[in-house]
């Protein structure tokens, strides 16, 4: 039966999801693994490191193709990873022509973010839509845009940075890992979370324990998410306003904050989105189980055969 599945993986900072899928999004098997690509320090060692995770698999499970979601920008028509934000030896790699070699079978990478937006677009909460907006919630917060029913790269593979959107512009804003002032993920991410509650009570939580504590009462724990909500709600209006689409879907680690932090998501949309556009916007959240990246995954590898 797993000659006809692809193998989809989801490569994330540390973790990585796998699954074999069959050609109706069915996830035949699907598991984690570790990865410490920020150990690595060279181009050669990152192939060889996701080739030596992959190849067990494929001595068990003979795929067809393989699909591949990787925090990074691409360049699809000249099928090289461009950058990854916390590699920084990367410079125009063709990462897929590579893997391709090294493991024998069909190998198509795209953005992490973007492979969730294709997911969540063929077998989630957008299915129905034409148009997508997907965000990713997690450690960071990334966007991916389906636009027409196909994917939106933008003209360099940049397109949809969406955490990097500029919703705090006052001076005092907090910086961003991008190197800039205000970003969206200085205030959405679970990094920005734990930061910001570490700043103001010198105790460091992780976001699940932040939000816990808002449960519990604590005003601060219970404003942090409101401000990531209303940031979260402000970056979204922007894109509303200048793409006029409808369909918003979210996914992703901080989901179980879902009700403490979209109530102020929705009056900032409320807020700021032109009257006329307001009633057809909806914003969603995932019930894919985090398995959007996965799915997507799978879509590519198809694509490929
Ligand atoms: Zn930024």
């Amino acid at each position: 039966m797993t000659t006809e599945a692809v193998l989809a993986v989801d490569i994330g900072g540390t973790n990585v999801r796998l699954a074999l899928v069959d050609a109706t999004g069915n996830l035949l098997a699907d598991w984690r693994a570790t990865l410490h690509l920020s150990h690595v320090q060279s181009e050669t060692t990152m192939i060889d490191t996701i080739a030596e995770l992959l190849r067990p698999t494929l001595r068990k499970h003979p795929v067809r193709a393989i699909g591949i979601g990787f925090p990074g920008f691409f360049d699809t028509s000249r099928g090289l990873l461009i950058a990854s934000p916390n590699l920084p030896y990367i410079h125009n790699l063709p990462l897929a022509k590579l893997l391709t070699t090294a493991l024998s079978v069909p190998v198509t990478l795209q953005n992490d973010a973007l492979c969730a937006a294709l997911g969540e677009f063929h077998f989630g909460e957008g299915r129905d839509a034409s148009n997508l907006l997907h965000i990713t919630l997690g450690t960071g917060v990334g966007g991916g845009l389906i636009l027409n029913g196909q994917p939106w790269t933008g003209e360099s593979g940049m397109a949809m940075e969406f955490g990097h959107t500029r919703v705090h512009p006052e001076p005092t804003a907090r910086w961003c890992g991008c190197g800039n002032q205000g970003c969206l993920e200085a205030y959405a991410s679970a990094t920005a979370i734990t930061r910001m509650y570490a700043d103001i009570t010198g105790e460091r939580l992780d976001a699940k324990q932040v939000q816990q504590r808002a449960r519990e009462g604590d005003s601060l724990a219970h404003a942090l998410w409101t401000q990531a909500g209303s940031s979260l709600g402000a970056a979204i209006a922007q894109c509303v306003v200048l793409l006029d689409i409808h369909r918003i879907t979210i996914s992703g680690g901080l989901l179980g904050a879902w009700d403490l932090f979209y109530p102020a998501l929705h009056n900032t949309l409320e807020r700021v989105v032109i009257s006329a556009q307001r009633e057809r916007v909806s914003v969603r959240a995932s019930r894919l189980n985090d398995r959007a990246g996965l799915l997507g995954a799978a879509i590519l590898a198809r694509l490929s055969l």
